[in-house]
């Protein structure tokens, strides 16, 4: 047997029912979390609180006395039996006493976590292709380095409240059925702090943190984009009090670059050609976020044809890879031509008997001439 309940509510075993009701309300009072918030205390009253929960149910108690403790670890009743099953649970009986959310709550602590702040950071296409490292200066708030967080001028500490005692609330008792019944409020004197700044600290004014301005060096891995965001725990500022820190974010925006328009981790870009070079093919110099390239054009590419660079696309975030340049290809027509070259043009459309071309429809293409088509068609 773990538990001695008599012992515990101080009665003896053939007390009355009522008996251990008044034995139990007078320790409850004395015991109760509210009053006495320290961890001994509140071990001692959910000792009571267990042992009247067992000594009020006459069917437990019976139980109890043959032998059986609801309240021993596992395995623990006699004959392998279940023992009470599981009891009732432990704030109903308080919540019985004391009204609903009278559980302990203590006072609640000056120091609280630190707000989040995003910081905006424009990156150039090649720095999200590849990371960047960027020294950044955010206005936030650190320590206060006279009160190191205590929010207390030099030499003080706070007091402890003395309309609560510490406790940060104060019960209003008023009576019912159940005889009477405690509920508490926040202390009004302390603000439920439990203790009081009578001198605050002059140089935070006891919030116990300065703002300052802070220069952090991150580092920016490759392959973000316009939108992402990266969380730096604990880079935010400190929290009041000597709060923990929050988080810095850093959100990304991604400048628009002249060429390469990104879809992904894809570069798209127009390439124009000469229309010789489109029919005779060619080897073109591009440029690319990795320098010059050479891209091969063979001959008789068309317009609208597009050509992809593997590889030379912006790095996968978080993976190994790259996306790839993706070159549309566009054939220029020449708009003005000397007479030596219209003539040599005039010569080529005889040889290929074009001079009287028939102009032919692209069946099957998603183009204009498709959609037109299809748009006749009723779709
Ligand atoms: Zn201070
Ligand atoms: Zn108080």
């Amino acid at each position: 047997m773990a538990n001695d309940y008599y012992g515990v509510l101080g009665v003896r075993r053939d007390a009355q029912p009522d008996e251990i009701k008044k034995a139990y309300r007078r320790l409850a009072r004395e015991l109760h979390p509210d009053v006495n918030p320290d961890p001994a205390t509140q071990e001692r009253f959910k000792e009571i609180t267990q042992a009247y929960e067992v000594l009020s149910d006459p069917e437990k108690r019976q139980m109890y006395d043959l032998g059986a403790d609801p309240f021993a670890p596992a395995g623990g009743a006699p004959g392998g039996g279940a023992g009470f099953g599981a009891g009732f649970p432990f704030s109903d009986i308080m919540d019985a006493f004391f009204g609903a959310g009278a559980t302990s709550r203590g006072p609640r602590s000056r120091a609280r976590r630190g707000r989040n702040a995003t910081v905006r950071v424009e990156l150039d296409l090649s720095e999200c292709a590849f990371g960047a490292t960027r020294e950044l200066v955010v206005d936030t708030a650190v320590v206060c380095p006279t009160c190191s967080g205590e929010g207390t001028a030099p030499g003080t500490h706070p007091e402890t409240c003395d309309v609560c005692g510490g406790r940060g609330e104060v019960n209003q008792v008023t009576r019912s059925f159940l005889g009477q019944v405690m509920a508490s409020r926040p202390c009004p004197a302390c603000g439920g702090f439990g203790t009081i700044i009578r001198r605050p600290c002059p140089e935070c004014d006891g919030d116990g943190r300065v703002r300052t301005r802070r220069t952090i060096k991150v580092r920016i891995p490759a392959g973000v984009e316009d939108g992402t965001h990266i969380q730096l725990a604990g880079e935010g500022e400190v929290g009041p009090g000597g709060g923990p820190p929050g988080d810095l974010f850093l959100e990304i925006l991604q400048r628009p670059h002249a060429i390469f328009e990104r879809q992904g981790d894809d570069l798209h870009c127009t390439v124009t050609i000469p229309m010789v070079a489109a029919a005779l093919g060619a080897t073109l110099t591009v440029e690319t976020l990795d320098g010059p390239r050479e891209l091969d054009l063979r001959p008789g590419t068309q317009s609208g044809q597009v050509i992809p660079m593997y590889s030379l696309g912006v790095q996968h975030l978080n993976d190994s890879g790259r996306g790839d340049l993706v070159i549309h290809v566009t054939v220029e027509t020449p708009a003005k031509l000397d007479e030596a070259q219209e003539a040599l043009l005039r010569q080529l459309a005889t040889l290929r008997g074009e001079e009287t071309p028939p102009g032919r429809f692209a069946p099957g293409q998603q183009g204009f001439f498709s959609r037109l088509r299809d748009a006749f068609n009723g779709r």
